[in-house]
């Protein structure tokens, strides 16, 4: 079979999604909404254009649907705020750019993107990080544009059921691309308002370079999502990577054996790989995980439940 030129995978996070628990009509909004998003990054690649801006459309268009947990939409923290985390790594040059903790940019992983581009930093969090985004003026919003009324349902609940900090069968909706371009590319990008109800600041693993976003043009390209604290001890995405490049293990293989060691230290998520062939797999150990993929060669699948794993 011939090598695809280009491809795309993206993800709108994993979780405890079944046919059971999604009504037809939800299923459908979440397709569409994938949909959308893997046609705003197919037609940055499809013009022969790069990975890393194919990854930034998908996420961007993705952050913008208060479906999911990323942007509009993202989940509140305890105290009711929205802190936004992301990064974007660029394969080529494994530059990369990060951000935590920012509550009003509208596009978190177009401000990762500048700090990347524009500032002499990897990772700028919180206040700083807000000041940044004036400087290269990355639009900003009013708070209010992310909330969403289930995000505030869903916080009543995390605070109801006390003591409970994290439920592993939360879903999660995360946000994440990872592409090939036809020049040979690869690029990752992650978007989340991480856990609700989180304290103290808390980050999780996608902004960390390595945890939950990690590309290199000589291994792969990953974008994570589920339980971060756990996906941070493991460095999921760099370790998929690390398998790929000095094991020579398959994509496939590579995301499934570093996942069983996330659960066999506790804990749940997925993961989206791309190889320097154009390859895409994902792998997931929760119920279901929005996703979906293309490439150059005509495929175009969405999918939200099992089967757990596929190339
Ligand atoms: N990994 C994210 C975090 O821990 C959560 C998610 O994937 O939805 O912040």
């Amino acid at each position: 079979m011939a090598a695809p030129q280009w491809s795309l995978a993206i993800h709108g996070g994993a979780g405890a999604m079944t046919p059971e628990t999604l009504t037809p009509e939800e299923q459908a909004r979440y397709e569409a909404a994938l949909g959308l998003a893997l046609d705003a990054g197919t037609r940055v690649l499809a013009e022969g254009g790069l990975a890393l801006d194919a990854v930034e459309a998908a996420v961007t268009a993705l952050e913008d649907d208060p479906l999911f947990n990323a942007g509009r939409g993202a989940v509140f923290t305890y105290a009711g705020a929205i802190e936004h985390d992301a990064a974007i790594m660029d394969g080529s040059t494994r530059d990369a750019g990060a951000i935590a903790g920012v509550g009003q940019v509208r596009h978190p992983v177009r401000l990762a993107r500048a700090v990347m581009e524009h500032s002499p930093h990897v990772f700028l969090a919180g206040q700083g990080a807000e000041e940044f985004a004036a400087e290269q003026d990355i639009a900003a919003v009013d708070p209010a544009w992310f909330a969403t009324p289930e995000r505030r349902r869903q916080l009543e609940e995390f605070k109801a059921r006390k003591g409970a900090w994290f439920d592993s069968d939360i879903k999660y909706g995360t946000v994440g691309a990872v592409a090939r371009d036809s020049h040979g590319n690869l690029a990752a990008a992650t978007s989340t308002g991480g856990l609700t109800g989180k304290r103290w600041n808390r980050i999780g693993d996608s902004p960390v370079i390595g945890a939950g976003t990690y590309a290199d043009n000589r291994s792969g390209a990953v974008s994570a999502t589920g339980a971060g604290e756990l996906f941070i001890r493991v460095g999921v995405a760099h370790e998929i990577c690390a398998r790929m490049r000095l094991t020579g293990a398959g994509l496939q293989d590579a995301a499934d054996a570093v996942l069983a060691e996330v659960a066999a230290l506790g804990g749940k998520g997925g993961v989206i790989v791309a190889a320097p062939d154009g390859a895409t797999a994902f792998a997931f150990t929760t119920p279901g995980m929005h996703r979906a993929r293309a490439d150059g060669a005509g495929l175009r699948e969405i999918a939200i439940f099992g089967p757990r794993s596929g190339a």
